[in-house]
């Protein structure tokens, strides 16, 4: 499903219906304005699988960078938006990242992207879960899963605490964890 989504919907939509990998994203690029260029490609393409149009997504980025870089600097971020959207360049149509693709991310100390059930420490994780509102049992929960290496397994649990339901979906894309929940909501 496409749906129009409007800026001012983000940060509610980033608690109610982000996947964590996304949820993580959203939350360091409000608290820094800033993501290294792995954590930008990755949110960008989730952000235009949403359907989110070209011009909210600069709007969006724009308005956290430049709380830390002027206009001129901004341009180069701006070009890679406008790269990924398929506005310069090769004009490729780049679709948003898979699950797979997310795991296999190479992450540094300063990212936030990847799969957040895979790379992050277990005591970050478990804060993060914390922040989400989840108790100690339901984190519990999703820590087993993570720590067994049964990722898409810990995000399934994590969707099915956050919606309150049973759900036998092992999710393979955020945008799908994404269409579900809207689907879900209304
Ligand atoms: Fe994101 Fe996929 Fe990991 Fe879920 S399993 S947090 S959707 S990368």
């Amino acid at each position: 499903i496409q749906q129009y989504i409007s800026l001012d919907q983000l940060d509610k939509l980033a608690e109610t219906s982000y996947p964590l990998c996304m949820r993580v994203l959203h939350k360091a690029l409000r608290k820094n304005h800033h993501l290294t260029h792995g954590g930008r490609v990755q949110y960008c393409l989730f952000l235009k699988g949403m359907g989110l149009s070209l011009s909210d997504t600069i709007t969006f980025w724009k308005d956290e960078f430049t709380k830390i870089m002027d206009d001129t600097a901004f341009k180069e971020h701006k070009y890679t938006i406008r790269f990924i959207f398929g506005q310069e360049g090769s004009r490729r149509d780049y679709q948003p990242y898979t699950c797979l693709r997310i795991l296999e991310s190479t992450i540094g100390p300063r990212d936030y992207h990847g799969c957040p059930f895979k790379r992050m420490l277990h005591d970050i994780l478990e804060d993060e879960l914390t922040d989400c509102g989840f108790n100690a049992l339901e984190r519990s929960a999703i820590m087993k899963l993570s720590k067994d290496g049964q990722y898409s397994a810990a995000c399934n649990k994590y969707y099915e605490i956050k919606h309150d339901c049973f759900d036998d979906n092992l999710f393979k894309h955020p945008n799908i964890y994404f269409n579900e929940s809207m689907k879900h909501r209304t």
